[in-house]
């Protein structure tokens, strides 16, 4: 038996559920046949680990992950580790779905991966987060290494946690491997630029359809980003020194607004030190709910799965939204924003440059040769810039959406390369 593949039937649809839902959109763009079209809804596998962790105190607790692996025809598949008491089997499978489409859609020979631990990392000291993702790192050995599987960062995860996963990796086998994780610090063989990859990467489309519209003048764009950890920040902070007003930004706990325009890297500097962005001076709290609806021009959601939908898409103000976080937007919630005109710039496209600097630092890895920063950010933005225009020369040529066309565009090279690979045996 194969699991079921859900159908849509409600608006809050989970995240596997909003993945299909685009998926079944775009497919029927491309000419092929019901067996493909169905092989490619399909995880390849699913992994349910449940592992002991001892706690401070001497307790131990149980904790279940995830690692799934959604299609591998590429390459090997490559995707984030998830630590969030949000993590579901769906929701990995969803996201396994979109890095599948994204490493196709920017052209890197990578299949689609995602792992996730149910976990708040809040509630755990250094010594349990490092116990924790050790213990998972050994449980996830027999799926993980540098030709078959390479995780990275995500949500609740960083560079300290790919370093402990590199190191328990490398302690089993007996040698060092640092390809077999990317977003590692730099003295464990991590790449320049990949700290800020993702969010550099989602001023890059944000500019690109600005430009597209004939907006080229960063002073007169206002913007709002939900979400202020690794994308969120990076994107606000590459967007405020190319000159652009961030007015508003959240985290978890709420959100401040200015409409005067944040000063990000003080606002970077009050997150580290408070852990959160609220109570910043010289500005306003506002809820999450009330930064999707700031006024501004470019919404850039860099939180969740799901945030804009059909019960809040119509109070949002921007006329661009750049998804920075994965699944941003329902189903129901793009039609609306469709409907109203609102330029979306899909999450494959925009986040992509966390992966596509992720491909870099595994090449920089197996050849032991190391690049710097400016090869790395010229690369990034030569492929981002590339992609886009196929996304938008797609969304033309079949008079859709740019998520459409960016699935479209990607599916159709998973396809080809499952029929020239042939079905197995
Ligand atoms: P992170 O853990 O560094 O930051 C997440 C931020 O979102 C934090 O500020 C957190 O407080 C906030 N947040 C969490 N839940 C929220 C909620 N319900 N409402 C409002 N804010 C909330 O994670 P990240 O790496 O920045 O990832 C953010 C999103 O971007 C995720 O969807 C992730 O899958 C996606 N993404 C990340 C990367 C990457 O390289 N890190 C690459 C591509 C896509």
């Amino acid at each position: 038996m194969v699991v079921a593949i859900p159908e849509r039937t409600h608006e809050h649809l989970n995240a596997y559920e909003t993945a299909i839902s685009q998926y079944n959109r775009a497919v029927r763009y491309l000419d092929y046949d019901e067996g493909l079209v169905d092989y490619m809804r399909y995880p390849r596998r699913e992994f349910t680990v449940n592992f002991p962790v001892r706690r401070d105190t001497g307790e131990i607790e149980m904790f279940t992950g995830y690692r799934v692996h959604h299609n591998t025809a590429l390459g090997p598949s490559k995707g984030g580790l998830r630590y969030s008491t949000a993590v579901t089997l769906d929701e990995v499978r969803a996201l396994a779905m979109w890095m599948t489409w994204k490493s196709a859609l920017v052209n890197i020979p990578y299949g689609g991966a995602k792992g996730g631990v149910v976990v708040d990392p809040r509630t755990l000291s250094t010594g349990e987060l490092e116990r924790l993702t050790r213990r998972y790192a050994s449980e996830l050995l027999p799926l993980v290494n540098p030709m078959s599987d390479i995780p990275a960062p995500d949500m609740g995860t960083n560079s300290q946690v790919m370093a402990w996963f590199m190191d328990t990796y490398s302690m089993t086998v007996g040698y060092s491997v640092p390809a077999v994780v990317t977003g590692k610090p730099m003295s464990v063989g991590g790449s320049e630029g990949r700290t800020e990859a993702t969010g550099r990467g989602v001023i890059i489309t944000m500019e690109a359809s600005l430009h597209t519209h004939g907006e080229d003048d960063p002073s007169r764009i206002d913007i709002a980003v939900q979400g202020f950890g690794n994308v969120g920040s990076n994107a606000a902070l590459y967007a405020h020194e190319l000159g652009y007003r961030v007015v508003a930004v959240s985290d978890i706990d709420g959100g401040i607004y200015n409409p005067g325009g944040l000063d990000i890297p003080a606002v970077i500097a009050f997150a580290a030190e408070r852990g959160s962005v609220l109570d910043f001076p010289r500005a306003e709290n506002i809820t999450n709910e009330e930064l999707l609806a700031t006024p501004c021009d470019v919404l850039i959601p860099a939180a969740m799965e799901g945030q804009l939908h059909r019960d809040n898409a119509d109070d949002v103000k921007a006329r661009y939204v750049v998804e920075g976080a994965n699944g941003p937007t329902t189903p129901d919630g793009d039609d609306i924003l469709n409907d109203r005109g609102i330029h979306v710039v899909p999450d494959i496209l925009a986040n992509a440059g966390g992966v596509i600097v992720s491909y870099f630092e595994w090449v920089q890895d197996m050849q032991a040769f190391f690049w710097d920063k400016d090869e790395v950010l010229n690369r990034l933005q030569r492929i981002m810039a590339k992609a886009y225009k196929q996304v938008q020369a797609n969304a033309e040529l079949h008079q859709i959406d740019m998520r459409t066309a960016a699935q479209v565009t990607a599916i159709k090279r998973v396809g080809e390369a499952i029929q020239t690979r042939g079905f197995y045996p």
